[in-house]
């Protein structure tokens, strides 16, 4: 059985926001047992943003949630370092709409997590163990979760660029994994939307500091930090929408071409489809043929 966890002590870091440019303080605060993830805003008395799917908000090229109208943009590279460093009940209070930006990737944010320390609470940790496959597609975006001992993502992305024509891998999520290879994937961009972007408002703060940029043949910035970067990145996202889900998934992700509209719209569909998942305590639990036709009750949320 696992046991919840927490962080030791409350952290913080100060960095900008993608679209706005502006300044932003995130802090990180340790939370009771079933807490879940919840965002606070300082800048409005507090008000907390829990990350559900319930409170998901517009999706363009980032995650967003919002509730009665206040809003939190860009979670997701902290939810997957949050998640995949198995931290279930945290504060994150915010003194602005957006999450900062960083260095693009979800690795600060791993530095933040282990500057804090982890906690464990006297709590055991409920998965959301898939028994039956589940899938949405969308033209040629698909999106799918398997029966697996593990949470595993196979991703596959292709864009009409010579640098990026068909990159594919699979990857078991784990502390380790996600922190040696994963969390340093930077996010991407072409250079053909950035000025669009910029016409829209959007991207001011973005930078070669926090986001990979592809000019017509290749990468404006000096060096990718792994040659499939693009693809990597792809799985840190798709690991972060995927904790709008509210606990841990075991089960095999696998992902061809789909981005933060299909991930978000699948977390919520995972939820819809309780004949195909159980709650279980432990990740390698059998879950007995016998149980597969009982129904069972619907799952809590944080709010
Ligand atoms: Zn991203």
């Amino acid at each position: 059985m696992d046991v919840q966890r927490t962080l030791r002590r409350p952290i913080s870091c100060v960095g900008i926001g993608l679209h706005s440019g502006n300044k932003v303080t995130l802090s990180l605060k340790p939370a009771a047992v079933d807490y879940g993830i919840r965002f606070r805003r300082t800048d409005l008395g507090d008000f907390e943003v829990p990350a559900t799917v319930q409170n998901l908000a517009g999706i363009q090229l980032a995650t967003g949630l919002a509730r009665d109208q206040v809003s939190v943009e860009t979670v997701e590279h902290l939810l997957a370092a949050l998640v995949s460093m198995g931290i279930d009940n945290v504060v994150v209070e915010l003194n602005s709409p957006e999450v900062p930006i960083m260095d693009g990737s979800a690795a600060p944010f791993i530095y933040l997590i282990q500057e804090a320390g982890v906690k464990r609470l006297q709590t055991p940790r409920r998965y959301l163990k898939i028994i039956r496959p589940i899938s949405i597609s969308r033209g040629d975006k698909r999106i799918a979760l398997y029966p697996s001992d593990h949470f595993k993502v196979t991703y596959s992305v292709s864009y009409d660029h010579p640098l990026l024509r068909h990159q594919s891998r699979t990857i078991r999520i784990t502390e380790e994994t996600f922190i040696e290879d994963i969390a340093p994937a930077r996010t991407f961009t072409f250079l053909k939307d950035v000025e669009m972007l910029r016409q829209n408002g959007l991207a001011l703060g973005g930078s070669l500091e926090n986001a990979i940029v592809l000019g017509e043949t290749g990468v404006l910035n000096n060096a990718l930090r792994f040659e499939d970067e693009f693809v990597r990145h792809k799985i840190l996202d798709a690991v972060g929408d995927l904790a709008l889900v509210g606990y841990p998934v075991i089960g095999h992700l696998v992902a061809h071409r789909a981005g933060h509209a299909l991930h978000t719209e699948f977390a919520a569909k995972i939820l819809e489809e309780t004949h195909a998942w159980r709650f279980v305590e432990s990740p390698d639990a059998v879950v007995a043929p016998a149980a597969l036709g009982v129904k069972q009750p619907a799952p809590r949320f944080a709010n």
